[in-house]
């Protein structure tokens, strides 16, 4: 695991905030495609412009937060349930992108910029398509503590390609959706709880007995999917749709066929798709095909209307709906639903 607490036994929250933090993303770890530099170059732009409106409100806002109250901002769905499930109500913690909203075309607003950097822990994913973020946090001298998901985890990145029907040069980078790992989503919970620990050692006990709590609840969830995978009839999917699920798939020994990589910025329902994705489904009689959460559906649709097969939801707890949100779903509320989803596919 890349992330080690620092002198926990002398820190707190005030000292930790004078101390000095910066992100070590692996060096050629990732492939830069020229849509991304495009991204990432407009989205400089936009934060060099905001970084000195940071840095007049930030004096202000320092004299009105509760020193006590830890405040941690969450880039992301998977990032703030991760912070969520350690802290509960002991923090003050903001998720920066709206319910609904998708990370990969998201623009942060000036307020959201000033959220992340007066808070004492940013986490979010982190890699290669949210270097714009690493790059703001540089350049804006933050201070606080920084925990990436991709930086943390002790999953092995693997490369997106596999199984997708449609595969361009641009797309073939390393798939940075880790947390649909189970495995690997209980040792970011336990890596964030030890981070928590060693800003705030009062409460210390409390972060790490919600973690052990939220990583059981994890393991349990992980012993029903593994049994139903090895007492279902087929041991493949076909997603209509884009795949962020390859740690998912991977570790629960099921493979697929996927119309675009997890982070595909292209998704359009072209005749080639629809049809490579008809033949495999009426070649392998599958009984159904899958799209993602909050997708348009165009895609599953088209093949379910050609082929007969039915059309289900996998949750990749990737986004969240605000109605989601607002009722409090969590990691395994939403990864438990994928079970009904797996009992149909796979059967
Ligand atoms: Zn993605």
């Amino acid at each position: 695991m890349l992330f080690t607490p620092m002198n926990t036994s002398s820190q707190n929250i005030k000292t930790a905030k004078m101390k000095s933090r910066s992100i070590h993303l692996p060096a050629g770890n990732f492939i830069l495609s020229p849509f991304l530099l495009y991204s990432f170059l407009v989205r400089k732009l936009i934060f060099l412009l905001l970084i000195p409106l940071f840095l007049f409100t930030s004096c202000e806002r320092k004299e009105v937060i509760d020193e006590d109250r830890i405040v941690i901002s969450a880039l992301d769905f998977p990032s703030y349930d991760i912070a969520r499930s350690v802290v509960k109500d002991r923090a003050d913690l903001v998720m920066i992108l709206p319910p609904g909203a998708s990370v990969h075309s998201y623009e942060l607003t000036s307020s959201d910029v000033i959220k992340i950097l007066s808070s004492d822990v940013f986490i979010f994913t982190g890699g290669e398509s949210q270097s714009y973020i690493k790059e703001l946090l540089e350049n804006s001298g933050f201070s606080s503590r920084i925990f990436s998901l991709l930086e943390t985890s002790p999953v092995k990145l693997k490369e997106q390609s596999e199984g997708i029907i449609n595969i361009h040069a641009e797309d073939e980078a390393y798939d940075e959706h880790v947390w649909t790992s189970l495995e690997n989503e209980k040792a970011l919970v336990s890596s964030f709880s030890s981070l928590l620990a060693s800003l705030d050692e009062e409460n210390a006990s409390f972060y790490a007995e919600n973690a052990e709590e939220y990583v059981s609840e994890i393991e349990k969830l992980e012993e029903e999917i593994k049994s139903l995978v090895s007492s279902s009839l087929r041991k493949e999917i076909v997603i209509a749709d884009r795949f962020p699920l390859l740690y998912f798939f991977t570790e629960f020994g099921l493979s697929w066929y996927a119309a675009y990589p997890g982070c595909a910025e292209e998704t359009e329902v072209n005749a080639k798709t629809v049809s490579l994705l008809i033949d495999i489904v009426r070649e392998r009689d599958i009984p159904s095909v899958v799209h993602m959460e909050l997708s348009s559906q165009l895609l599953s649709d088209a093949i379910s209307k050609e082929t007969g097969c039915s059309v289900l939801t996998f949750n990749s707890v990737h986004t969240i709906s605000k109605e989601d949100f607002e009722a409090g779903e969590t990691y395994i509320s939403l990864m438990r639903r994928n079970i009904e989803t797996l009992k149909e596919a796979l059967n």
